[in-house]
């Protein structure tokens, strides 16, 4: 299927006048329909609810956005933690989902009332310590080890992963939560990330339903809700065909039906943390290029760098980028489209055919909506970039402003001889100026 951006060329140059490139752009009518088609997909399920992973994309704004659908967070640190502190969200609209958990983390995530999800069972001892109790809703991560297997061939392989518990330590896991009080029990798994194909969650959901009756029929423990996670993925190739989330959900309320139904558990609720589905394809990133080098390769030099998006240069993702007003052309041209870090993996493209580029050109590096600006980072000194909201009403809304040289030196407070002017420039009196 042919990629479009979710902005023209005219528009991208209006925004791109007020707020200089490199940037993020979210495309909120996008967000919205998919919200609404999540929530579609699951309603056959009465209590069923996402949690968005928030690592994602750790906007409010656009957290706010997954609000208006009833969908709470997933969250793995403090820092996740405040932001849901920050727009309101409190008690089961917070799923805590972390691992090598610090103390303070559990302790700060108990205060909110979230729903603590445990990765290992050594963790129920640390927990007890750390917050004088054992919570009465709490949730228990499954690994089931091997190689996962699903319709379409082996996507993972689980037992390399560091996350979860053996099916023995599950079931002693949930025995000893009983114990000591708690009363609802949750399962969570998460096993294979970004997956193409609409069998992912009802094969997964399968094994999950499989494992609840197993440990109501041995322990007479009961489940009160399966946590699906995340891993569901989206087109970033044109030739890539999108997960349908109206089969995904009919496919896992079908094993509902085989599985839970007769064993008599038919008031479990569904939960998901789907990170990348609900936002990758409604953000994009914005950049101009500003440099074409020809040595042994053409090069297109562009402002934005692995900084502001590392998943080309961490796992060799690829990203599809579209020549903003040349969306029709000829893809004629063979560059190398690279960003300016000292380090020869800062590349979004490589041997990718594109139109013609001429400096001044805005690429729109699409699907950079989740794991996008999130996995951001300061190397080589390059500061962090804006994120705008094109809202609904066609009207771009700055939600994160770009760092500024400002922030890169703000943690030298301890040093306050290297601390910023307030014009940005650097204080000389270190250099004895
Ligand atoms: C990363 C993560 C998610 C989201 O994964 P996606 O692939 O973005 O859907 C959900 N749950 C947990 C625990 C995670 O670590």
């Amino acid at each position: 299927m042919k990629k479009q951006p979710f902005i023209t060329k005219e528009q991208a140059q209006k925004i791109a006048a007020e707020y200089p490139t490199p940037f993020h752009i979210y495309d909120e009518k996008g967000i919205r329909a998919n919200c609404e088609a999540v929530k579609k997909a699951f309603a056959w399920n009465r209590n069923f609810k996402e949690y968005f992973a928030v690592k994602a994309t750790p906007n409010p704004f656009l957290m706010r956005i997954m609000q208006d659908y009833g969908f709470g967070f997933d969250c793995s640190s403090a820092a996740e933690l405040a932001l849901c502190e920050a727009i309101g969200a409190r008690g089961d609209d917070i799923m805590f989902s972390s691992n090598e958990t610090p103390a303070q983390e559990y302790a700060y995530a108990d205060r909110l009332g979230g729903i603590i999800n445990l990765d290992d069972i050594t963790h129920i001892d640390f927990l007890e310590k750390t917050i004088g109790k054992i919570p009465e809703t709490i949730s228990c991560r499954f690994n089931p080890g091997g190689v996962y297997e699903i319709a379409n061939g082996i996507m993972d392989n689980p037992g390399d992963s560091k996350y979860g518990m053996t099916k023995a330590q599950l079931f002693q896991a949930y025995g000893m939560l009983k114990d000591r009080g708690a009363k609802n029990f949750g399962l969570h798994a998460f096993l294979v990330s970004n997956t193409t194909s609409n069998d992912y969650y009802p094969a997964l959901a399968r094994t999950l339903f499989t494992l609840v009756v197993e440990l109501y029929k041995e322990t007479g423990c009961r489940i009160s809700f399966v946590n699906l996670s995340g891993g569901v993925g989206v087109p970033y190739r044109p030739e890539d065909v999108p997960n349908d989330i109206a089969v995904i959900g009919e496919g896992v309320r079908i094993a509902y039906e085989e599985i839970l139904v007769p064993a008599g558990l038919s008031d479990i609720a569904i939960y998901t943390e789907m990170g990348r589905f609900m936002m990758a394809p409604y953000g994009g990133l914005l950049t101009t290029a500003i440099h074409e080098k020809h040595i042994y390769k053409e090069y297109i030099g562009v402002d934005a760098c692995a900084a502001n998006l590392m998943r080309p240069a961490m796992y060799g993702s690829y990203h599809h980028i579209t020549v903003l007003g040349k969306e029709d052309a000829p893809c004629d041209h063979i560059y190398d489209v690279v960003g300016s870090l000292c380090e020869n993996n800062d590349k979004f493209a490589i041997d990718r055919a594109l139109p013609e580029i001429e400096k001044g050109d805005l690429l729109f590096i699409h699907d950079t909506g989740a794991h996008g600006f999130s996995m951001g980072y300061n190397y080589n000194g390059r500061l962090r970039s804006a994120e705008i909201l094109l809202k609904e009403d066609g009207e771009a809304k700055l939600i994160r402003r770009a760092e500024t040289m400002k922030d890169y030196f703000a943690t030298f407070d301890c040093f306050p001889q290297v601390a910023m002017l307030s014009d940005g420039t650097a204080d000389r009196r270190l250099a004895g100026e």
